[in-house]
């Protein structure tokens, strides 16, 4: 999303539609920046798994959860030294931290954009053939048999849950989730196109790399979110490679680079 303030102004406004009594004009519409300058758009790296649960495990014994947060750490590195954004980790220690908790972390903060990082697995009879990076984005319907396994997965590490929405009537929902899913939709989907361009150049990739399934983690209906998959830990070259720091340093200059692309020209705001 190009500018983060959008969306503010269509969830005050969402408010302002399910209770005009309630929003007293002190609270309705902050303008975004009009008199204040707006603090940089925040971008929440979310490491997957972590604890007691190490996600996918490679042929040599490389745990999904150690490279995730390798690379969002990196990542974050590099972002801050960009300037042109805050970051924010859901994690930044081998700790468990369930799914609806790393969507609610980036809902509270409102987000511009959430990236969750995973290197995934396939089951042995698929291990030789699939290899290499990939962007998922979310969908209710899996994009491909191998999306809707990746997401199953991913998702086994947590209980799926509802949404919680400001108490307004069924249909004010509805209208609400339909605004807010066809913005935050649309940055998802620019944010996977951005990181596929920026990793294709130099990362190798899954056979049509921008997949979708119904990841619980991307299930904001406000945030934008994308979750990459670096590789996989069930072939031997690519567990390899996330081994190397080497490898997880570009996967993350990269991403950053995707990052910046998304947030869009520099505010010259966010540079006074
Ligand atoms: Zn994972």
């Amino acid at each position: 999303m190009r500018n983060p303030g959008r969306r503010a102004a269509l969830v005050a406004g969402a408010w302002a539609l399910a209770a005009p009594a309630l929003v007293s004009p002190a609270f309705a519409s902050p303008a975004p920046g009009a008199t204040r300058r707006a603090p940089l758009p925040l971008i929440i790296l979310d490491p997957g798994h972590g604890g007691r649960d190490p996600g996918a495990i490679g042929t040599g014994g490389t745990q999904e959860k150690r490279v995730a947060l390798a690379v969002a750490l990196e990542l974050r590195r590099r972002l801050e030294a960009g300037g042109r954004c805050r970051v924010a980790l859901t994690r930044t220690s081998d700790a468990f931290v369930p799914l609806l908790r790393r969507v609610e972390f980036a809902r509270e903060r409102e987000a511009a954009l959430l990236l969750s990082i995973h290197a995934d697995a396939v089951p042995r009879e698929h291990a030789a053939q699939a290899r290499g990076a990939s962007v998922y984005t979310l969908a209710e319907e899996a994009s491909d048999p191998l999306a809707a396994g990746l997401a199953r997965r991913e998702n086994l590490a947590d209980r799926a849950g509802g949404l919680r929405l400001p108490s307004v009537s069924p249909e004010v929902q509805r209208i609400l989730l339909s605004l807010m899913r066809q913005e935050t939709r649309a940055g998802s989907e620019r944010a996977a196109r951005l990181a596929v361009s920026a990793l294709e150049r130099d990362v190798r990739l899954l056979p049509h790399p921008h997949r979708r399934a119904g990841f619980v983690v991307l299930k904001a209906p406000d945030v934008p979110a994308a979750l990459i998959e670096c590789g996989f830990l069930s072939h031997p070259e690519d567990e390899a490679a996330l081994r190397r720091p080497e490898h997880r340093a570009l996967i993350a200059a990269r991403l950053s680079r995707a990052v910046h692309a998304f947030l869009g020209p520099r505010d010259a705001r966010a540079e006074a």
